[in-house]
Protein backbone atom coordinates (compact mmCIF):
# COMPACT_ATOMS: atom_id res chain seq x y z
CA UNK A 1 0.00 0.00 0.00
CA UNK A 2 1.12 3.46 -0.74
CA UNK A 3 0.44 5.61 2.89
CA UNK A 4 0.25 9.29 2.78
CA UNK A 5 1.92 10.21 6.10
CA UNK A 6 -0.40 12.78 8.56
CA UNK A 7 1.78 12.22 11.58
CA UNK A 8 5.69 11.41 12.08
CA UNK A 9 6.90 10.73 15.60
CA UNK A 10 10.51 12.05 16.95
CA UNK A 11 11.93 10.25 19.49
CA UNK A 12 15.16 10.29 21.56
CA UNK A 13 16.43 6.81 20.60
CA UNK A 14 16.92 8.82 16.62
CA UNK A 15 19.89 10.34 18.34
CA UNK A 16 21.18 7.17 19.10
CA UNK A 17 20.53 5.69 16.20
CA UNK A 18 22.18 8.20 13.90
CA UNK A 19 25.35 7.41 16.07
CA UNK A 20 25.07 3.57 15.72
CA UNK A 21 24.21 2.77 19.21
CA UNK A 22 20.28 2.19 19.32
CA UNK A 23 19.00 -1.67 19.58
CA UNK A 24 16.98 -0.90 16.99
CA UNK A 25 19.95 -0.66 14.51
CA UNK A 26 22.06 2.26 13.22
CA UNK A 27 21.30 4.48 10.45
CA UNK A 28 23.81 4.90 7.63
CA UNK A 29 24.42 8.13 5.49
CA UNK A 30 21.67 7.40 2.30
CA UNK A 31 18.95 5.78 4.45
CA UNK A 32 15.69 7.39 5.55
CA UNK A 33 15.94 8.08 9.20
CA UNK A 34 13.36 5.82 10.91
CA UNK A 35 10.86 6.94 12.50
CA UNK A 36 6.94 5.75 13.43
CA UNK A 37 4.52 7.32 11.25
CA UNK A 38 0.42 7.45 10.89
CA UNK A 39 -0.86 8.04 7.72
CA UNK A 40 -3.85 7.64 5.52
CA UNK A 41 -3.89 4.26 2.75
CA UNK A 42 -3.73 6.33 -0.61
CA UNK A 43 -3.62 3.14 -2.65
CA UNK A 44 -3.68 -0.48 -1.87
CA UNK A 45 -2.79 -4.02 -3.60
CA UNK A 46 -4.00 -5.58 -0.43
CA UNK A 47 -7.73 -6.34 0.34
CA UNK A 48 -7.47 -5.32 3.90
CA UNK A 49 -6.75 -2.33 3.41
CA UNK A 50 -8.60 0.68 1.64
CA UNK A 51 -7.78 4.10 0.09
CA UNK A 52 -8.85 6.48 3.31
CA UNK A 53 -7.44 3.70 5.94
CA UNK A 54 -5.99 5.19 9.06
CA UNK A 55 -2.63 2.91 9.46
CA UNK A 56 0.30 3.48 11.81
CA UNK A 57 3.94 2.14 10.10
CA UNK A 58 7.76 2.82 10.60
CA UNK A 59 7.52 4.83 7.42
CA UNK A 60 10.62 7.35 8.28
CA UNK A 61 11.08 10.87 7.77
CA UNK A 62 9.05 11.70 4.35
CA UNK A 63 5.41 12.27 3.44
CA UNK A 64 4.77 9.06 2.04
CA UNK A 65 5.98 5.33 2.15
CA UNK A 66 5.00 1.97 0.79
CA UNK A 67 4.43 -0.52 3.09
CA UNK A 68 2.96 -4.35 3.78
CA UNK A 69 0.68 -5.04 6.20
CA UNK A 70 2.41 -6.17 9.21
CA UNK A 71 2.53 -9.47 10.24
CA UNK A 72 0.31 -10.49 12.85
CA UNK A 73 2.34 -13.14 14.10
CA UNK A 74 5.34 -10.98 15.23
CA UNK A 75 5.61 -10.81 18.76
CA UNK A 76 8.07 -8.09 20.99
CA UNK A 77 10.61 -6.55 19.80
CA UNK A 78 10.18 -7.82 16.02
CA UNK A 79 6.47 -6.75 16.25
CA UNK A 80 7.52 -3.21 17.27
CA UNK A 81 10.20 -2.51 14.80
CA UNK A 82 8.20 -4.08 11.98
CA UNK A 83 8.25 -2.07 8.88
CA UNK A 84 5.10 -3.25 8.01
CA UNK A 85 0.95 -1.32 8.41
CA UNK A 86 -1.30 -2.10 11.32
CA UNK A 87 -4.67 -0.77 10.57
CA UNK A 88 -6.07 2.07 13.28
CA UNK A 89 -9.51 2.86 14.03
CA UNK A 90 -9.51 6.38 15.92
CA UNK A 91 -12.32 6.89 18.20
CA UNK A 92 -14.18 10.33 17.15
CA UNK A 93 -12.74 13.54 19.12
CA UNK A 94 -9.46 11.89 19.91
CA UNK A 95 -6.74 12.99 17.66
CA UNK A 96 -4.71 10.52 15.32
CA UNK A 97 -1.12 12.02 16.92
CA UNK A 98 -1.92 10.33 20.13
CA UNK A 99 -1.63 6.97 18.93
CA UNK A 100 2.02 7.95 18.32
CA UNK A 101 2.73 9.64 21.78
CA UNK A 102 0.39 8.94 24.89
CA UNK A 103 -1.37 5.93 23.20
CA UNK A 104 1.66 4.35 21.39
CA UNK A 105 5.14 3.49 22.44
CA UNK A 106 5.80 6.55 24.86
CA UNK A 107 2.70 6.05 26.96
CA UNK A 108 3.01 1.54 26.74
CA UNK A 109 6.81 2.83 27.90
CA UNK A 110 5.62 4.43 30.76
CA UNK A 111 2.49 1.88 31.52
CA UNK A 112 4.59 -0.57 31.59
CA UNK A 113 7.58 0.50 32.82
CA UNK A 114 5.56 1.91 36.06
CA UNK A 115 3.13 -1.01 36.44
CA UNK A 116 5.08 -3.95 35.54
CA UNK A 117 8.69 -3.30 36.56
CA UNK A 118 8.36 -0.65 39.19
CA UNK A 119 5.42 -1.75 40.47
CA UNK A 120 4.64 1.12 43.28
CA UNK A 121 3.14 0.46 45.93
CA UNK A 122 0.20 2.85 47.70
CA UNK A 123 2.00 5.75 49.98
CA UNK A 124 5.11 4.89 48.22
CA UNK A 125 6.98 7.95 46.34
CA UNK A 126 8.04 7.76 42.87
CA UNK A 127 10.29 9.71 41.03
CA UNK A 128 10.71 10.46 37.57
CA UNK A 129 12.92 12.36 35.24
CA UNK A 130 11.92 14.33 32.09
CA UNK A 131 8.40 14.40 34.06
CA UNK A 132 7.04 17.14 31.53
CA UNK A 133 7.93 14.51 28.53
CA UNK A 134 5.44 11.46 26.76
CA UNK A 135 7.00 8.94 28.80
CA UNK A 136 7.64 11.19 32.44
CA UNK A 137 4.48 12.73 32.25
CA UNK A 138 2.11 9.28 31.61
CA UNK A 139 4.26 7.25 34.21
CA UNK A 140 4.13 9.90 36.71
CA UNK A 141 0.00 9.40 36.60
CA UNK A 142 -0.11 5.83 36.51
CA UNK A 143 1.73 5.72 39.34
CA UNK A 144 -0.83 8.34 41.12
CA UNK A 145 -3.49 5.61 39.92
CA UNK A 146 -1.76 2.87 41.45
CA UNK A 147 -2.08 5.03 44.64
CA UNK A 148 1.95 6.43 44.78
CA UNK A 149 2.74 10.11 45.19
CA UNK A 150 4.62 11.09 42.15
CA UNK A 151 7.64 13.45 42.13
CA UNK A 152 9.06 14.76 38.50
CA UNK A 153 12.26 16.46 38.00
CA UNK A 154 11.86 18.88 34.93
CA UNK A 155 14.04 21.44 33.11
CA UNK A 156 12.20 24.81 34.01
CA UNK A 157 9.70 26.35 35.66
CA UNK A 158 7.04 25.98 33.47
CA UNK A 159 7.66 22.30 32.83
CA UNK A 160 7.38 21.89 36.32
CA UNK A 161 4.54 24.10 36.79
CA UNK A 162 2.67 22.09 33.50
CA UNK A 163 3.82 18.09 35.56
CA UNK A 164 2.07 19.82 38.78
CA UNK A 165 -1.39 21.84 37.10
CA UNK A 166 -1.98 19.74 34.07
CA UNK A 167 -0.81 15.87 34.90
CA UNK A 168 -1.36 16.08 38.73
CA UNK A 169 2.08 15.14 40.45
CA UNK A 170 2.50 16.10 44.03
CA UNK A 171 5.61 17.93 43.49
CA UNK A 172 7.96 18.65 40.92
CA UNK A 173 11.80 19.42 41.15
CA UNK A 174 13.88 21.92 38.35
CA UNK A 175 17.00 20.41 38.30
CA UNK A 176 18.47 23.55 36.42
CA UNK A 177 17.72 25.13 40.23
CA UNK A 178 21.43 24.41 41.75
CA UNK A 179 19.32 23.55 45.29
CA UNK A 180 17.43 20.82 43.13
CA UNK A 181 18.84 18.12 45.05
CA UNK A 182 17.39 19.61 48.72
CA UNK A 183 14.30 20.19 46.87
CA UNK A 184 14.24 16.66 45.97
CA UNK A 185 14.71 15.59 49.70
CA UNK A 186 12.49 17.72 51.31
CA UNK A 187 10.12 16.50 48.72
CA UNK A 188 11.07 12.74 49.47
CA UNK A 189 11.16 12.98 53.41
CA UNK A 190 11.13 9.02 53.72
CA UNK A 191 13.33 8.50 50.16
CA UNK A 192 12.77 7.40 46.89
CA UNK A 193 10.83 3.89 46.69
CA UNK A 194 10.63 3.87 43.08
CA UNK A 195 12.61 5.93 40.33
CA UNK A 196 11.74 5.81 36.49
CA UNK A 197 14.87 7.56 35.21
CA UNK A 198 15.00 8.61 31.96
CA UNK A 199 18.22 10.56 31.56
CA UNK A 200 20.75 8.24 33.71
CA UNK A 201 24.17 10.81 33.87
CA UNK A 202 24.20 13.29 36.86
CA UNK A 203 20.63 13.05 37.22
CA UNK A 204 20.51 9.55 38.16
CA UNK A 205 23.33 10.45 40.64
CA UNK A 206 21.73 12.81 42.36
CA UNK A 207 18.80 10.54 43.09
CA UNK A 208 20.75 7.86 43.92
CA UNK A 209 21.45 8.86 47.68
CA UNK A 210 17.86 9.64 48.34
CA UNK A 211 16.47 6.20 47.82
CA UNK A 212 14.56 4.26 50.37
CA UNK A 213 15.16 1.00 51.60
CA UNK A 214 14.33 -1.66 48.86
CA UNK A 215 14.04 1.22 46.40
CA UNK A 216 14.16 0.33 42.87
CA UNK A 217 15.42 1.84 39.61
CA UNK A 218 14.23 1.29 36.42
CA UNK A 219 16.95 2.58 34.10
CA UNK A 220 14.62 3.13 30.72
CA UNK A 221 16.58 6.13 28.85
CA UNK A 222 19.49 7.75 28.97
CA UNK A 223 18.92 11.44 27.83
CA UNK A 224 22.53 12.95 29.41
CA UNK A 225 24.29 10.19 27.30
CA UNK A 226 22.42 10.12 23.88
CA UNK A 227 23.43 14.27 22.82
CA UNK A 228 27.22 13.31 24.19
CA UNK A 229 29.72 11.83 21.65
CA UNK A 230 31.50 9.84 23.60
CA UNK A 231 30.34 7.24 26.52
CA UNK A 232 30.24 9.31 29.82
CA UNK A 233 32.68 8.15 32.41
CA UNK A 234 32.17 5.77 34.75
CA UNK A 235 30.53 2.53 34.38
CA UNK A 236 28.34 2.55 31.65
CA UNK A 237 24.36 1.77 32.80
CA UNK A 238 23.57 0.61 28.84
CA UNK A 239 23.84 -3.03 29.07
CA UNK A 240 21.83 -2.90 31.96
CA UNK A 241 19.03 -1.21 30.35
CA UNK A 242 19.57 -3.13 26.93
CA UNK A 243 20.23 -6.53 28.35
CA UNK A 244 17.08 -6.05 31.04
CA UNK A 245 19.35 -7.14 33.56
CA UNK A 246 18.91 -6.70 37.11
CA UNK A 247 20.80 -4.56 39.46
CA UNK A 248 20.35 -5.34 43.08
CA UNK A 249 21.18 -4.69 46.66
CA UNK A 250 22.22 -7.28 49.05
CA UNK A 251 23.61 -6.98 52.15
CA UNK A 252 23.91 -10.49 54.47
CA UNK A 253 22.62 -9.28 57.67
CA UNK A 254 18.86 -9.13 56.04
CA UNK A 255 19.99 -13.49 55.53
CA UNK A 256 21.18 -14.17 59.39
CA UNK A 257 18.39 -16.74 59.48
CA UNK A 258 19.84 -18.64 57.21
CA UNK A 259 23.67 -19.65 59.12
CA UNK A 260 22.38 -22.40 60.86
CA UNK A 261 21.18 -24.23 57.30
CA UNK A 262 24.58 -23.24 55.57
CA UNK A 263 27.14 -24.35 58.25
CA UNK A 264 25.30 -27.51 57.98
CA UNK A 265 25.44 -27.58 54.42
CA UNK A 266 28.67 -26.79 54.31
CA UNK A 267 30.10 -29.03 56.65
CA UNK A 268 28.73 -31.83 54.92
CA UNK A 269 29.99 -30.72 51.36
CA UNK A 270 33.67 -30.09 53.18
CA UNK A 271 33.47 -33.88 54.42
CA UNK A 272 32.60 -35.19 51.16
CA UNK A 273 35.47 -32.96 49.54
CA UNK A 274 32.65 -31.23 47.57
CA UNK A 275 33.34 -27.69 49.15
CA UNK A 276 37.40 -26.72 48.90
CA UNK A 277 38.65 -23.85 50.86
CA UNK A 278 41.95 -22.05 50.94
CA UNK A 279 43.30 -20.20 54.14
CA UNK A 280 46.16 -17.84 54.39
CA UNK A 281 47.21 -18.16 58.42
CA UNK A 282 49.86 -16.03 59.99
CA UNK A 283 50.66 -16.76 63.74
CA UNK A 284 50.59 -14.84 66.04
CA UNK A 285 49.15 -11.02 67.17
CA UNK A 286 52.28 -9.48 66.42
CA UNK A 287 51.94 -10.50 62.46
CA UNK A 288 48.27 -9.03 61.88
CA UNK A 289 49.22 -5.82 60.76
CA UNK A 290 51.21 -6.94 58.28
CA UNK A 291 48.89 -9.72 57.12
CA UNK A 292 46.04 -6.81 57.16
CA UNK A 293 48.45 -4.60 55.21
CA UNK A 294 48.77 -7.76 52.99
CA UNK A 295 45.22 -8.30 52.59
CA UNK A 296 44.35 -4.97 51.01
CA UNK A 297 46.98 -5.15 48.64
CA UNK A 298 45.73 -8.13 47.50
CA UNK A 299 48.75 -10.49 48.97
CA UNK A 300 46.50 -12.56 50.07
CA UNK A 301 45.58 -16.18 49.24
CA UNK A 302 42.40 -17.19 50.22
CA UNK A 303 40.76 -16.30 54.22
CA UNK A 304 43.03 -14.21 55.86
CA UNK A 305 42.98 -16.03 59.45
CA UNK A 306 45.22 -14.31 62.42
CA UNK A 307 46.35 -18.08 64.58
CA UNK A 308 47.19 -17.43 68.29
CA UNK A 309 49.57 -19.25 70.19
CA UNK A 310 48.08 -22.61 72.01
P1 LIG B 1 10.71 13.66 26.16
O1 LIG B 1 10.70 13.42 27.62
O2 LIG B 1 9.52 14.28 25.57
O3 LIG B 1 11.98 14.51 25.73
C1 LIG B 1 13.21 14.31 26.31
C2 LIG B 1 13.40 15.21 27.54
O4 LIG B 1 14.54 14.81 28.25
C3 LIG B 1 13.70 16.66 27.21
O5 LIG B 1 12.55 17.37 26.92
C4 LIG B 1 14.37 17.15 28.48
O6 LIG B 1 13.40 17.69 29.35
C5 LIG B 1 14.87 15.86 29.14
N1 LIG B 1 16.28 15.89 29.47
C6 LIG B 1 16.80 15.67 30.68
N2 LIG B 1 18.13 15.75 30.67
C7 LIG B 1 18.49 16.04 29.43
C8 LIG B 1 19.74 16.24 28.80
N3 LIG B 1 20.91 16.14 29.45
N4 LIG B 1 19.72 16.52 27.49
C9 LIG B 1 18.56 16.60 26.80
N5 LIG B 1 17.35 16.41 27.35
C10 LIG B 1 17.32 16.12 28.65
O7 LIG B 1 11.03 12.30 25.41
P2 LIG B 1 10.28 10.90 25.54
O8 LIG B 1 9.99 10.43 24.19
O9 LIG B 1 9.19 11.00 26.54
O10 LIG B 1 11.44 9.95 26.12
C11 LIG B 1 11.91 10.10 27.44
C12 LIG B 1 12.99 9.07 27.71
O11 LIG B 1 12.44 7.76 27.65
C13 LIG B 1 14.16 9.09 26.74
O12 LIG B 1 15.35 8.84 27.46
C14 LIG B 1 13.85 7.92 25.84
O13 LIG B 1 15.00 7.41 25.21
C15 LIG B 1 13.26 6.97 26.81
N6 LIG B 1 12.47 5.89 26.23
C16 LIG B 1 12.86 4.62 26.49
C17 LIG B 1 12.14 3.57 25.99
C18 LIG B 1 12.57 2.17 26.31
O14 LIG B 1 11.99 1.23 25.78
N7 LIG B 1 13.56 1.99 27.17
C19 LIG B 1 11.03 3.80 25.21
C20 LIG B 1 10.64 5.12 24.97
C21 LIG B 1 11.38 6.17 25.48
P3 LIG B 1 13.84 18.59 30.60
O15 LIG B 1 13.71 20.00 30.16
O16 LIG B 1 12.89 18.23 31.67
O17 LIG B 1 15.23 18.27 30.91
Amino acid sequence: MLVRHAFLSLDPYMASAIKGRHMSGAVAPGDVMPGETLGRVAASRHPDFAEGDVVISRGGWQLWSVAEPADPALRGMAAALSPGATKLSVPDGVSPSLFLGVLGMPGLTAFAGVRDVLAPKPGETFVVSAAAGAVGGTAGQVARAMGARSIGIAGSPEKCRLVIETFGFDGCVNYRDPDWKQTLAALCPDGVDAYFDTVGGEMLKGVMPRLAMGGRVMLCGMMEQYNSAEILPGPSLAPILQRRATVTGFVVYDHWETMPLWRRLGTTWIAQGRLRFTESVTAGLDGAPQAFADLMAGRNVGKCIVAFDP
